[in-house]
């Protein structure tokens, strides 16, 4: 099989798609030749075959990361590792309208939404740009007879895998510091989504980043992800993805080489509207916490708690709301919602649908496939829930929810909590002391105030408890990539005293 096809998409006509394994700063074949079907959601059709990397290619990747931080790459300045970044934001920006033509087609993410996703990697990469020269240490003064000093070092070869739910949107939050830091890489795109991740290291190449810096690979969670993470020459994992297969990383990492490990989870975050919220912008934020890209988003809120005051007339509403959210082709342009990723994805949700029945929750609206062809599903809404219910508990990384009533701020502070997730939530009032309280009572990396998934690379993010380990975006996501070392100098005097 070639290293590249010629494939079409509806918004921007033919356009030349990579294959092949990224490695070295070459396109190339898998050691083992093999190769796998990307499948396009919306139609449930095979789009191309890419070349799959196994164990093997995750020893060749590891290799030619490692010569190129034992190399070239240790000799480039920090002021070039910027010029690198701008220059790969720069070609997203470029390549805007294909990037995120390439999103739709392979995710089936709505292509308007997809152009906002690219937009923001092009932040994220130039962000991380204007970090390169401007990582420091410190000089700690200890006393009269000691010069101390402290650097932050990369910390070496990086592995990252992530997720299919933002393929190039979880690359540039993974490159983006990575790079800035002065590491090197290998990273493994989601075998539902390798074609973003692959036309990404195309512009790696025009960015000119030397051979061995950035490798990118196509392959599965169980040969190529679990090679990553147990690799004896891998310094640190990075990870987006489930909280079963982000223990799974972490055990891998404790029974190899102790490597660091990051983790970006699952969630099940709390939407709490309180009475004295202004009802109709809180009903569009909620709409849009929970149906935005599909439900697939770790930190989508899919628990809606609303206090009793507005409660019937809250659920009446934003019935009619989500029902009215357009579901269908993602190329269309009043496309909202666009089909699951995958018929895993798609069984996986009609299965917590299923459960959430079983349990006795009530069906308020949706609850079934839409069409017949592609992995499409209704948006869906139930009520008459408790917190025990899998439904309550567990992620479902679909367009569903449940919502709920509550009487006091106690109440929702206790509900609210009530998971073993942590990463994000949010609260909707006009009440700045009711939004600061609860705020800072919700066990979660992110809230926000009036408002849903307002994410941004100036901000970190990442959860608390089984929601990860770590934070993405901002200056905090620095600190995932370097490691401090000390230096002490003895200017004179005795040995003690
Ligand atoms: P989902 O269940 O939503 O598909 P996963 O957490 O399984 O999410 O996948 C996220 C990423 O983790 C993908 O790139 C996948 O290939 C990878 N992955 C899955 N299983 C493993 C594993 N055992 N070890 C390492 N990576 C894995």
């Amino acid at each position: 099989m070639s290293l590249s096809t010629t494939l079409e998409t509806p918004q921007t006509g033919k356009y030349e798609q990579p294959t092949g394994l990224f490695i070295n700063g070459e396109f190339t074949k898998g050691v083992e030749g093999k190769t796998f079907e990307s499948i396009n959601p919306s139609t449930e059709k095979p789009i191309v075959a890419v070349h799959e990397a196994t164990e093997k290619d995750v020893d060749v990747a590891v290799s030619a990361a490692r010569k190129a931080f034992e190399g070239e790459w240790r000799k480039v300045t920090p002021e070039q590792r910027s010029k690198y970044l701008f220059k790969l934001a720069d070609l997203f920006d470029q390549n805007l309208d294909l990037l995120a033509a390439i999103e739709s087609l392979d995710n089936g993410k709505a292509f308007a939404m997809a152009k906002v996703d690219i937009g923001m990697c092009a932040g994220c990469l130039r962000y991380y740009g204007g970090w390169a020269d401007k990582i420091t240490g410190k000089v700690i003064d200890t006393n009269s007879e000691t010069f101390s000093y402290t650097r932050q070092e990369p910390i070496g070869v990086c592995g990252q895998i992530i997720p299919w739910n933002f393929p190039l949107l979880m690359w540039a939050w993974k490159i983006g510091p990575v790079v800035a830091t002065g590491n090197t890489v290998v990273l493994k795109s989601a075998e539902q989504t390798p074609l973003g991740a692959l036309y990404a290291a195309k512009l790696v190449k025009e960015a000119g980043f030397p051979p061995g810096v950035i490798n990118v690979i196509s392959g599965f969670g169980k040969t190529a992800g679990a090679a990553i993470s147990a690799h004896m020459d891998i310094d640190k994992v990075a990870f987006t993805g489930s909280t079963v297969v982000g223990r799974q990383i972490m055990k891998a990492a404790a029974g190899s080489n102790l490597k660091k490990v990051t983790l970006e989870l699952g969630g099940k975050s709390p939407n709490i509207v309180f009475d004295d919220a202004n009802i109709e912008d809180a009903i569009s934020w909620v709409n849009f916490g929970i149906y935005f890209n599909h439900g697939q988003c770790c930190c989508a809120g899919s628990r809606i708690y609303v206090q009793e005051g507005i409660y019937d007339k809250f659920i009446e509403a934003f019935k009619k709301r989500a029902a009215a959210n357009k579901v269908g082709d993602p190329f269309a342009s009043d496309t909202f919602q666009g089909p699951q990723v995958s018929q895993l994805q798609f069984d996986r949700i009609m299965g917590y649908i299923d459960a959430g029945r079983k349990e006795g929750a009530k069906v308020e609206i949706g609850g079934e496939r839409q069409g017949d062809k592609g992995y499409f599903i209704q948006p869906t809404i139930f009520s008459n829930v408790s917190e025990d219910m899998k439904i309550m508990q567990e992620e479902i990384f679909g367009p569903v929810c449940s919502i709920a009533k509550f009487k006091t701020e106690e109440d929702a502070i206790r509900v609210g909590n009530s998971t073993t997730y942590g990463l994000a939530a949010a609260v909707h009032t006009q009440n700045l002391n009711t939004a600061i309280r609860v705020s800072n009572e919700l066990r979660a990396g992110t809230v926000w105030v009036n408002a849903y998934n307002l994410l941004h690379h100036q901000l970190p993010f990442g959860g608390y408890k089984e929601s990860g380990i770590g934070r993405e975006l901002g200056e905090a996501a620095l600190a995932n990539y370097t490691q401090t070392k000390t230096v002490s100098i003895r200017l004179g005097g005795a040995l003690f005293g």
